[in-house]
């Protein structure tokens, strides 16, 4: 198992975020979140790369255990990456200064070396001609891809997305989406928050449903979209789909 969740509960002062959770992800495996808005999902996500911390439970990440001692706690951050609503990119640095910037601060990786990987990753989103533009240049999409070779520059066993298309103009949904895609069909091991239902459909291999403090319903797409068990989860799939 890559990720093992067990008892997960989160709070915010006296706002119970969820109580009691337990979720495993396979290797490989594209497990989609879904779920009403203030449900936890974000909040899960930042916990899994130990951007906020638990209350209770455990998470196990490739066997070892995420504590929040600044040692293993990097060792897991290096391994995990996270794209966000946001892209969150340097604005000061170029494209290619952005994906090559944690791979040789943080990992300590050689220039050179760093640099052919981080022009392997930009040509795989499409992005090879942009290598010396800066974000600020850039649409959305073409933000948001970045993001994504950015995280995958450090190698992660694992990648985290809360919803990376949210904030993109309906027609460059697209691009963002089919970059998701194709690292799916690598094999990367994917752990992703998304309203994008024909997505969750065709690319997930399994959807959980968060609601009420909890994971509501979970299974294949076609099961938990089409024929959802419970009348919450029924409720939750009228008002979006
Ligand atoms: P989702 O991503 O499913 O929309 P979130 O995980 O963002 O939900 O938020 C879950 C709940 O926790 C919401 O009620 C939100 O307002 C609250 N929340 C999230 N982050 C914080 C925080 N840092 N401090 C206080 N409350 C928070
Ligand atoms: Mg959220």
């Amino acid at each position: 198992m890559l990720v093992q969740i067990r008892g997960a509960t989160k709070a915010f002062g006296p706002l119970a975020v969820f109580q009691d959770v337990d979720l495993d992800v396979r290797q490989s495996e594209v497990v989609v979140l879904i779920g009403p808005s203030g449900a936890g999902k974000s909040t899960l996500l930042r916990c899994v790369n130990g951007l906020e911390r638990l209350d209770a439970g455990t998470i196990d990440i490739s066997g070892e255990r995420l504590s929040y001692q600044p040692g293993p706690l990097n060792r897991i951050r290096r391994n995990v990456g996270m794209v966000f609503q946001n892209f969150n990119l340097f604005p000061h640095m170029t494209v290619l200064g952005n994906v090559m910037c944690a791979p040789v601060k943080v990992a300590g990786g050689q220039r050179d070396k760093v640099r052919e990987e981080a022009h392997q990753l930009l040509d795989k989103v499409g992005l090879s001609d942009k290598c010396d533009a800066f974000p600020s240049s850039l649409s959305g999409g073409q933000r948001q891809r970045v993001a994504i070779a950015r995280a995958l520059a450090m190698r992660p066993q694992l990648m985290l997305f809360d919803e990376p298309t949210s904030a993109l103009d309906p027609e460059l949904v697209g691009e963002v989406l089919e970059v998701m895609r194709t690292l799916a069909a690598e094999g990367m091991t994917m752990l992703v928050v998304t309203h994008e239902m024909q997505f969750a459909r065709k690319v997930a291999d399994r959807v959980v449903l968060v609601a009420d403090g909890g994971i509501i319903e979970q299974g294949r797409p076609q099961a938990v979209l089409d024929e959802p068990a419970t009348p919450r989860a029924r409720a939750f799939l009228r008002a979006v789909l």
